[in-house]
This record gives structure tokens, C-alpha cells and sequence, in this order.
């Protein structure tokens, strides 16, 4: 579903704020995306690792929370969101959108909220206030190193990709980087450090801050072929 905009090409000293009346209407009939910090977030949030999060509530191989049969996010609950705080970047913007290029400029859309939303659009402060408002540094930290290396693997099987010259072993290998990387492999954090640490014969951290960056050196390893 695209979300219509109301304004766009915003920055950080824009004037906005917004009331939220958590009535949970954005809740429903959305696609929430979300990346392997978030899922560790969710997934600590829950008690599990992200291997069982995936499994048990996202679809599209991990990229996506789940939504039920009437189309509302699971996590939807009678009081509201039964994960809010470690809810995803989106879900703590919205109606606020971030955009971020691959030459990592950012900027700022006002959504058009849906007709039930009873929260106010306000220009008493600015989005920088929002964001802070909201705990959003940490997520989009982590949201822009991974699209980060989203965009190298992309960029790397592009390069890598069989043309008629390619020897057949070469073809295989770029066969189970495209596997690994269509299957969501790439996005269970845990499944990376706890074979990366093992490998190593290193403790596995606690925290999901530095989990991630052992996962983003798996990552890139992975990216080199070197794991
Ligand atoms: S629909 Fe509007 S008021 Fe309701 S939870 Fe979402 S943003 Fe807040
Ligand atoms: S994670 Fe929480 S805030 Fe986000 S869509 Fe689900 S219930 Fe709503």
C-alpha cells in the first residue's frame, strides 16, 4: 500500500510535531519492513532469538512483519502496541518518512495519515525534536549501515553475475550468493554472530548494539567470500 504525502524534501530544522492518540488505525492494512537490528530489538523484546522471530512473526523471508487474516500487525494489542518499545523506525515516525539515498542524503516526508487517525499535525517544534522525541537515533543509525551493505550486495552480485565467459564454478557460487541473499538468510542476526563467534572462538555479546556490528563484519566477510 503506498501512503500518500502530503509534503516532502524536508530537513532535519523543518518545522513539525505531532499529537499520536494511539487509537492503532496505522496499525492495520500496512507493510512493515524491517531490518536485522530491528527484528533483534523485537526479538529481545519477546525473549526469542531472531531466528524463532522470523519464523513465527514475519513473512516475505524476514523482511516483513507479520499481519493477520483481518490484516492487522500482530503485535497489535488491546492496549496498543504490545512492543512499543522496541517498535520499528517506521512505526515510531509515522506520519513522518525518512528517505535516505544511496549517496546517504536524507530527507523528510509529512504522510497523509489515514481518515480515522485522530492524532493533530502541530509546527511547534522540529522534526530534529521528533526524531529525538521518538528514540530514533539508534534505529537510524543502524537503518542506514545496513542499507548500506544492502546496497554492496546488490552492487556485488551485479558484478558477480554469470555472463557466457563464466566458468561453472563460478556460476555455482554466484547461484548460492543469490540463494543466501532471495532466501533472507543474511537478515537472522543471531545465526550469523553465533556461527561468526564460534568460528572465531569468541564469546557472543549480549547486547543487540554489539551483536550488529559483529553481524555487519559477517556480513561483509560473507560479501568477499571469505566466509
Ligand atoms: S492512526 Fe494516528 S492517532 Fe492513531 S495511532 Fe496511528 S498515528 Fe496515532
Ligand atoms: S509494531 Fe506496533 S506500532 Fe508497528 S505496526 Fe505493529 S502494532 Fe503498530
Amino acid at each position: 500500500m503506498t501512503i500518500p504525502i502530503r509534503r516532502t524534501s524536508l530537513d532535519r530544522e523543518h518545522p513539525f510535531s505531532f499529537a499520536c492518540r494511539c487509537c492503532g488505525q496505522c496499525c492495520r492494512a500496512k507493510k512493515i519492513q524491517v531490518n536485522p537490528y530491528e527484528t533483534a530489538r523485537l526479538a529481545r523484546n519477546l525473549g526469542v532469538s531472531t531466528t524463532e522471530f522470523i519464523a513465527r512473526y514475519t513473512v516475505e523471508n524476514g523482511s516483513c512483519l507479520r499481519f493477520d487474516d483481518n490484516n492487522i500487525c500482530v503485535f497489535l494489542g488491546p492496549e496498543g502496541c504490545s512492543v512499543h518499545a522496541d517498535r520499528p523506525l517506521v512505526c515510531r515516525l509515522y506520519p513522518l518518512g525518512r528517505h535516505v539515498n544511496e549517496q546517504g542524503e536524507e530527507w523528510f516526508s509529512e504522510l497523509e495519515p489515514e481518515a480515522e487517525c485522530r492524532g493533530a499535525f502541530g509546527t511547534g517544534s522540529a522534526i530534529a525534536d521528533y526524531l529525538e522525541d521518538q528514540g530514533a537515533a539508534d534505529y537510524m543509525r543502524a537503518a542506514d549501515s545496513y542499507f548500506a551493505i544492502l546496497w554492496t550486495m546488490m552492487n556485488a552480485l551485479d558484478i558477480s553475475a554469470p555472463d557466457d565467459d563464466s566458468d561453472e564454478s563460478a556460476e555455482s557460487d554466484n547461484r548460492d550468493t543469490e540463494a543466501f541473499f532471495a532466501s533472507g538468510g543474511w537478515l537472522d542476526m543471531d545465526k550469523s554472530v553465533k556461527r561468526y563467534c564460534r568460528e572465531r572462538e569468541i564469546p557472543i555479546p549480549d547486547p543487540v548494539d554489539e551483536k550488529m556490528c559483529i553481524h555487519h563484519q559477517a556480513l561483509h566477510l560473507w560479501i568477499h567470500g571469505s566466509l
